[in-house]
C-alpha cells in the first residue's frame, strides 16, 4: 500500500510522531474519525466523527472495544492490524465498508502505534476517513503532515486519562482499580522478598444514619474530610484508596501486623477524637490483615473483611486483627485481638477530667506495651514500656484517691486498699518478669485485664456514680 510506504518513510525518518492531536480531536471539521484505545482494547478517546461512523451517541465509544463497536465484517478486516502493531509494524491501513445512511461507504482505517517515552507500545490510535482512490496519497500525506514532530501531546492526554481512570471522583484519592494494580505489584514483591505486607480495611460506622439525618451532600463532604484525615495520618509508603461507598483500604508495604495494628489504632483514635463540621463526631471500624505466604488477594481480602465484620459486631469504633490462617498463630492473635479491643470509649468517662485523662493514659500505655511485645522490639524497649505503665498506674491511683477523698466517697478506704493491692502485685510481677520468673504475656494479661478491664472499668464505676451525684447541679 502507498499509505504504508508513506508511513514506513515517516518511521524511517524518526519515530511515528503525532501532533496537532487536539485540533484533530476537537474538530469534526477535518472529516477524519479519530480514536485511541489502550492495549486492553477499550477506547479512551473518540472524536465526534468516529462516534458518528460507529453509530454511537456522544461519549458512548469510550470504554468499548472494537468487537462491541464494529460489524463483524469490519472486525474481521481490522482484526490482524493490532497484532501487526504489537509485533512492531509502523502502522497499518485497511479499506473497510461502514454504513452511512444505511448505505455502505468505503473508508480507509489507519492504525498507528503510540509509544510511551520509553519507546514501549502504549496505545493504538485510529484515523478513519473516506476512501477515494486517486486522492488517497494526498489524504494520507495531509494526515501525516498533521502527525508531525512529537507524540507528546497524545502522551500527555493518555497520562491525564490514566489519572482520571485511577482517581476517585468524590475524594480525589486512588480508586479501587488503582489500588488493585498496586496490590498486584506489592504481592509479587512479597512473594519474592518476603517483606511483610499488611492491609487495613476501614468502614465508617453508621454512615447511613449520617446521610439520613444530614443529607447526602453532607455525607459526601464527610467522606472528603475523612479521606484527607486518613491521608494525613499515613506514612509515606502507605497507599490509601476509596474502596467504594464509605469504605477505604490502606495498603502498607514492609509492615507486619503489629505495626499495622498500631497504625490502625492511631487512625481510629484520630478520627474518633476529631470534630467534623456539620455532624460533630464520627467513628470508623478497622480490620487489619497481614498477607500470608501462598495466599491469594481474594483470600487475604476475605480475611480482612471477616475481621471488619467482627469489629462491627463487637461494637464498632475499634480495630480488629484478622487471625492468621495457620493454627499456631490463632492463639497469639486471639490475645492481640482481645486486647486491641480495649479501645477507649466515651462510655468509660466519669466526667472528672483528671481521672478520665489518667484512664486514657493507661489504655494508651497498655497499647504501647502490646505494640512493643508484638513488634519484637528489644527487651529494653519492652522493659521501658512496662516501667512506664507501672509508674502511670501509681500516679493515676494517687490522683484518683485525692479526688474521691475530697468528694467524700464513703468507700474511699476500701478503694485505696484495692489500689495498694494492685500496685503491690504489679510491682512484684514486674520484678518477677525482670528475673525471668514471669512471662511478658502474664504481665500483660494482668495489666490489661486486672488493672484496666476489671478495675478501671469495673470497681471504679462505684465512685463514678458518687462523683456524678456530687457534680450534677440537680443532685
Ligand atoms: P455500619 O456501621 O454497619 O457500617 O453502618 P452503615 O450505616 O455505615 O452501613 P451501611 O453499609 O448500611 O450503609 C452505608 C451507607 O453509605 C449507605 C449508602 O447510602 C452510603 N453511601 C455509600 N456511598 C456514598 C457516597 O458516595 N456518599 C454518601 N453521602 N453516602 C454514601
Ligand atoms: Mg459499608
Ligand atoms: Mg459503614
Amino acid at each position: 500500500m502507498i499509505e504504508n510506504d508513506l508511513l514506513q518513510g515517516a518511521v524511517n525518518d524518526g519515530v511515528i510522531q503525532i501532533a496537532g492531536l487536539r485540533s484533530l480531536l476537537m474538530s469534526s471539521g477535518s472529516g477524519i474519525g479519530f480514536g485511541v484505545k489502550t492495549l486492553d482494547g477499550s477506547y479512551r478517546v473518540a472524536n465526534p466523527v468516529l462516534e458518528r461512523l460507529l453509530h454511537q451517541k456522544p461519549g458512548q465509544v469510550l470504554g468499548k472495544s472494537e468487537s462491541e463497536l464494529l460489524p463483524s465484517a469490519v472486525l474481521a478486516t481490522l482484526g490482524p492490524c493490532d497484532q501487526q502493531l504489537l509485533e512492531g509494524a509502523a502502522g497499518t491501513s485497511e479499506e473497510v465498508d461502514l454504513a452511512v445512511d444505511a448505505q455502505p461507504v468505503r473508508y480507509l482505517w489507519l492504525k498507528l502505534p503510540v509509544f510511551d517515552p520509553g519507546g514501549k507500545l502504549q496505545a493504538i490510535a485510529s484515523l478513519v476517513y473516506p476512501y477515494v482512490a486517486e486522492q488517497a496519497p494526498t489524504a494520507v500525506q495531509q494526515t501525516l503532515d498533521h502527525l508531525q514532530q512529537t507524540n507528546q501531546q497524545l502522551q500527555q492526554t493518555l497520562v491525564e486519562l490514566e489519572q482520571v481512570a485511577s482517581t476517585d471522583k468524590l475524594t480525589g484519592i486512588w480508586n479501587r482499580r488503582r489500588l488493585e494494580d498496586c496490590v498486584r505489584r506489592e504481592m509479587e514483591r512479597f512473594q519474592r522478598y518476603k517483606h511483610p505486607l499488611s492491609l487495613l480495611v476501614i468502614d465508617v460506622d453508621f454512615f447511613k444514619t449520617i446521610n439520613d439525618r444530614y443529607g447526602h451532600g453532607t455525607g459526601d463532604r464527610v467522606l472528603q474530610l475523612l479521606s484527607t484525615q486518613l491521608q494525613d495520618g499515613l506514612r509515606g509508603a502507605d497507599s490509601l484508596a476509596r474502596w467504594g461507598g464509605e469504605e477505604f483500604v490502606i495498603l502498607c508495604p514492609d509492615t507486619n501486623k503489629a505495626t499495622a495494628t498500631t497504625l490502625a489504632e492511631r487512625l481510629r483514635a484520630q478520627v474518633a477524637n476529631a470534630s467534623f463540621p456539620e455532624i460533630g463526631r464520627l467513628t470508623i471500624s478497622i480490620a487489619v490483615a497481614e498477607c500470608e505466604a501462598d495466599e491469594s488477594w481474594a483470600e487475604w481480602f476475605q480475611r480482612a473483611d471477616e475481621a471488619l465484620y467482627r469489629a462491627k459486631a463487637e461494637g464498632r469504633n475499634r480495630v480488629h486483627l484478622a487471625p492468621g490462617t495457620g493454627g499456631h498463630l490463632a492463639a497469639e492473635d486471639g490475645r492481640v485481638a482481645n486486647f486491641v479491643h480495649l479501645v477507649w470509649r466515651s462510655a468509660y468517662e466519669c466526667g472528672n477530667e483528671d481521672i478520665d485523662r489518667g484512664h486514657r493514659q493507661l489504655f494508651s500505655d497498655a497499647n504501647d506495651l502490646l505494640a512493643a511485645i508484638l513488634s519484637e522490639h528489644g527487651a529494653e524497649s519492652v522493659n521501658a514500656t512496662v516501667d512506664k505503665l507501672l509508674t502511670d498506674i501509681r500516679a493515676h491511683f494517687a490522683e484518683e484517691e485525692s479526688v474521691f477523698v475530697a468528694a467524700g466517697f464513703p468507700d474511699a478506704a476500701a478503694h485505696i486498699a484495692m489500689h495498694q493491692q494492685l500496685i503491690a502485685r504489679a510491682l512484684s510481677m514486674g520484678d518477677d518478669y525482670r528475673a525471668g520468673k514471669q512471662s511478658l504475656g502474664d504481665v500483660f494479661q494482668f495489666l490489661a485485664h486486672e488493672v484496666i478491664a476489671k478495675h478501671l472499668l469495673g470497681a471504679d464505676r462505684k465512685f463514678f456514680d458518687h462523683l456524678q451525684r456530687k457534680v450534677s447541679p440537680a443532685g
